[in-house]
């Protein structure tokens, strides 16, 4: 399908048709694309930009990944198509990151395609293609991980993770730092360090934070983190969008127009289009 730059959702539309076509080729399951939907979902209302709360987030991100002496970046299907450019941008500005993939639905040959996904972005080394551990308390393939990696880790970087995984690696006393544009998931929830932000800005943000920090030659240390705080700040970020939306309804209420207008705070939307 042609995609046209003047289509107000065009952005959007750019990721959907790439994430279809990761699906097609078998590096994102269905449920990765029902994932993506309900992020788009959250990312809508919080603006479809980095809020101050989440650079904030992130600016402690890059902070605990310097200070770690084992850092890990756990990749899905969904991160690898959505993002591999900037986790290879990350292990550039983060020595010693160890790259990871771990899947909820593995098989060797997806495993296999995330690998080569990440490789053709130029990371030189990846984990988890051949796993050879299990973290406890976890039924199914996702408790599968390298033991170089994931198992030794003391920092657990975890774009679009799911709740138990997250759990279970804070029960380990690893540091969990997850980017998830649902402030309301167990992900969120379970994380040391969440930061609430689409995972490409995310991790962009991450590692120019990282690259700037490691310039100042400053010791890095694990700062401590609000992570209530920060889950706060987002829902609020939330209801100020909606109540600024709820707001103009009841001002003005929406009349026939020939054009669709736009209306600010809740991205892309014109009033009458639902
Ligand atoms: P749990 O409550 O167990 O954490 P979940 O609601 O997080 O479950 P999952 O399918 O496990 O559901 O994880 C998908 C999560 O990833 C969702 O919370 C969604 O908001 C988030 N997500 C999806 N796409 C993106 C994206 N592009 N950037 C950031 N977060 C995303
Ligand atoms: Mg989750």
């Amino acid at each position: 399908m042609r995609l046209s730059p003047r289509h107000p959702r065009y952005a959007s539309l750019r990721v959907r048709a790439r994430l279809a076509e990761a699906h097609r080729r078998g590096l994102v399951v269905s449920e990765g694309l029902i994932a993506q939907g309900r992020g788009e979902a959250f990312d809508y209302l919080l603006g479809e930009r980095t809020s101050p709360g989440a650079r904030k987030a992130e600016r402690a991100a890059a902070e605990w990944l310097l200070a770690a002496r084992r850092p890990v970046i756990s990749v899905n299907g969904n991160v690898a198509a959505l993002a591999a450019e900037e986790v290879a941008a990350l292990a550039r500005a983060v020595p010693g990151l160890a790259v990871e993939v771990n899947l909820f639905h593995r098989t060797g040959e997806r495993a296999r395609q995330v690998a080569d996904t990440l490789r053709a972005a130029g990371i030189r080394k990846v984990l988890g293609v051949h796993p050879t551990a299990t973290i406890p308390h976890l039924p199914s393939d996702r408790a599968k991980v390298d033991r170089r990696g994931i198992l030794v880790a003391d920092v657990c970087l975890v774009p679009l993770e799911d709740g138990d995984r997250a759990e279970a690696l804070r029960a380990l006393g690893k540091r969990v730092i997850s980017v998830d544009l649902n402030p309301l998931s167990r992900t969120s929830r379970a994380a040391d360090l969440p930061v609430v932000d689409e995972v490409r800005r995310a991790l962009r943000e991450i590692a120019q934070q990282a690259e700037r920090r490691r310039r100042t030659a400053r010791p890095s240390r694990f700062t401590p983190f609000d992570a209530r705080a920060t889950l706060g700040d987002a829902l609020a970020t939330i209801v100020r969008a909606l109540t600024r939306a709820a707001a103009r309804s009841r001002i003005a209420p929406p009349r026939r127009r020939a054009s669709p207008r736009r209306s600010r705070g809740i991205p892309g939307r014109s009033r009458r289009t639902p």
